[in-house]
């Protein structure tokens, strides 16, 4: 469960303050797939970071499960987020020098856990790379690196998800793989989701659409196109 009330931020940019956000009050219940649209510098990709907790708002609160992200000092926040949050980025964000098993086994090493090889193979398994686990990020297309890419996100099973454009690097018909991919790991492990798309077709697919426009959101709507 995702808790934002009063959200606002704001940035000294050029000797001037830019409202970044404005006052975004919303609720995720658990297990929600939602997606965030609206033009680009609408406030997205800073909404989301807010969420992470890389980002410390300028007013407002953001509850995750219940935990006051504001009541975390950093190293709590740190181990918070690698326990409550995957993360998949635009342009995956891979370890170049890494094969895809190593990039999928590093939050689990990072946690200590025994046995994150063996976790990490059955990751790259779930989704279709099993053959491709001693291959660089560089050897593969675009989509298999989103794969890696949430392959490792996933690993630690987070309750919360976080993706921004997360197909925005890919071709059409890539970039509905990784969606249906992503509806795959929403459905088995019901994480709560939060979707950044330009992409309408994909946007529909969610349970929900909230079109953020210049930093509040403009429209919050049940999605029509799920069946
Ligand atoms: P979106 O992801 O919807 O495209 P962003 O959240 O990246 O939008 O950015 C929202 C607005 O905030 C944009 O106008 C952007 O230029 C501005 N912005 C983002 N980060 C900074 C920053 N660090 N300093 C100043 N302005 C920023
Ligand atoms: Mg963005």
């Amino acid at each position: 469960m995702i808790s934002i009330r009063n959200l606002s931020m704001r940035l000294a940019s050029g000797g001037q303050w830019v409202e970044i956000l404005r006052n975004i009050n919303l609720e995720v219940p658990e297990g929600t797939l939602l997606s965030v649209v609206g033009p680009s510098g609408s406030g997205k990709s800073t909404l989301l970071g807010l969420i992470a907790g890389l980002d410390t708002p300028t007013s407002g609160a953001i509850r995750l499960n219940g935990s006051l992200l504001a009541d975390l000092d950093e190293d709590e926040r740190t181990r918070f987020r690698g326990k409550m949050l995957g993360f998949i980025f635009q342009s995956y964000h891979l370890i170049p020098s890494l094969t895809a098993l190593e990039n999928v086994s590093v939050p689990l090493e990072l946690a200590g856990e025994a046995d994150a090889l063996k976790r990490s193979r059955v990751l790259l398994d779930s989704v279709g790379l099993g053959h491709r686990g001693h291959h660089y990020p560089l050897q593969l297309s675009g989509g298999e690196q989103q794969r890696v890419a949430i392959a490792r996100a996933i690993a630690r099973r987070p309750p919360i998800l976080l993706a921004d454009e997360p197909t925005g690097n890919l071709d059409s018909a890539t970039g509905q793989m990784v969606m249906d991919l992503l509806l795959q790991i929403h459905r088995t492990e019901g994480n709560t989701t939060l979707l950044v798309t330009h992409n309408a077709s994909l946007a529909a697919q969610a349970d929900r659409v909230v079109t953020l426009g210049d930093g509040t959101i403009a429209e919050d709507m049940p999605s029509s196109g799920r069946t």
